[in-house]
């Protein structure tokens, strides 16, 4: 039977094994914590996601150190700030594949993350992923294979944001209703003769429209990342945020986190374009008639509420001809995202293969 972690451990002993004092770290297979020497194992606390904080709540007590023991690193290469706990060192950049070269520090406060995915996929199990993606890729070249070898992917939480927010939209626009009309036209027949002919022609008529529409948006999720490129970041969808956990420094054993690039207010800009979205469609339907035009739409919003997530990836970035390539999976799904070269000597293979067997048949022809 697991131990429970306990609630206050002493600082510099939080993710040390009882049984050995070895470190532990997160396992994402028994979804606790796991000492790699002995393999016993330390339950995390049950815990349902934390409700989210009324945006106004941002400024004041919510900025901390994403756990007491955290460091914290730059890339020189990038530009990412990544958190991870002790004795997980900072190696490699995950995003850009950069050798970290600046000395880690004491994390610096943030508004520390409510809730975070766990680790599902383990690691060995992204690189048999990684593995057969890269197997579907022709012409990737053969450094590519690397990212499937133990240190070419790494765990880390990407930052983001859900907003939640009621609005309620006042609109002017017109409704344009269809009708058909008849009308005549002159036509040549095959005779070469001039007739008249008619037919039903469709009209719109615009009549002048305006209202008020209101909807909740719940858990708008924006990416607070710039390391990965958002059509990457879509890709990896869905997020079960359903299984969202409350934070717990625990879960970062063994993992890095992301420190977020798009801040609070700029998030709650992009989940406005996203709700616009929406409030549009309903505008609309809210219209009626066959077209609509929408002249002025202005939208207040209340009740707004924001929730900092951590969402696990795995990912890897190698260099190839001076260019930056990522592989990326879910490590709740397993799903692969990446983008890879192609490798010029696999292509230029291939091209004289085909020459090859073009010459070969020519010249069995003349025989
Ligand atoms: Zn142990
Ligand atoms: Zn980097």
């Amino acid at each position: 039977m697991a131990d429970t972690l306990p609630a206050a451990v002493g600082k510099p002993e939080r993710f040390r094994c009882p049984q050995c004092s070895a470190g532990m770290e997160f396992d994402p297979e028994t979804g606790s914590l796991k000492c790699r020497f002995c393999g016993s194992v330390q339950a995390l606390p049950e815990s349902n996601a934390p409700a989210a904080h009324p945006f106004n709540e941002a400024q004041a007590h919510l900025f901390i150190p994403i756990s007491d023991n955290a460091m914290e690193v730059r890339c020189g290469g990038c530009g990412s700030v990544v958190a991870f706990e002790p004795p997980t060192i900072a190696g490699s950049c995950s995003f850009c594949g950069a050798a970290i070269v600046a000395a880690p520090k004491a994390a610096d406060p943030l508004i520390a993350p409510d809730a975070v995915l766990p680790f599902k996929v383990a690691k060995s199990a992204a690189q048999t992923e990684v593995t057969q993606w890269l197997a579907s890729r022709w012409f990737a070249p053969s450094a590519l294979k690397k990212m499937a070898q133990d240190e070419g992917i790494g765990g880390v939480y990407l930052p983001f944001w859900t907003h939640d927010a009621a609005t309620r939209s006042s609109y002017t626009g017109e409704r344009g209703e269809h009708y058909m009309k008849t009308e005549d036209y002159t036509e040549t027949d095959h005779n070469g003769n001039t007739v008249q002919r008619s037919r039903q022609v469709q009209h719109t008529r615009w009549h002048s429209a305006s209202g008020q529409v209101s909807r909740s948006f719940n858990n708008v999720l924006i990416a607070a990342t710039k390391s990965v490129k958002e059509e990457r970041l879509n890709a990896l969808d869905p997020w079960d945020l359903g299984a969202l956990c409350q934070y717990e420094p625990a879960y970062l054993a063994g993992f890095k986190a992301q420190r977020y690039q798009v801040g609070l207010l700029q998030g709650f800009e992009k989940a406005k374009q996203i709700m616009a979205v929406t409030i549009q469609e309903d505008v609309r339907a809210d219209i009626g008639g066959d077209e609509q035009r929408v002249d002025q739409l202005h939208t207040e919003y209340s009740d707004v509420m924001f929730r900092h997530l951590l969402l696990p990836v795995w990912i890897g970035a190698y260099r190839f001809q001076s260019k930056v390539y990522q592989v990326t999976v879910n490590a709740r799904t397993g799903e692969v995202q990446g983008e890879r070269p192609y490798s010029a000597a696999k292509i230029a293979l291939l091209v004289a293969l085909i020459i090859l067997v073009i010459v070969i048949i020519n010249l069995l022809g003349r025989q």
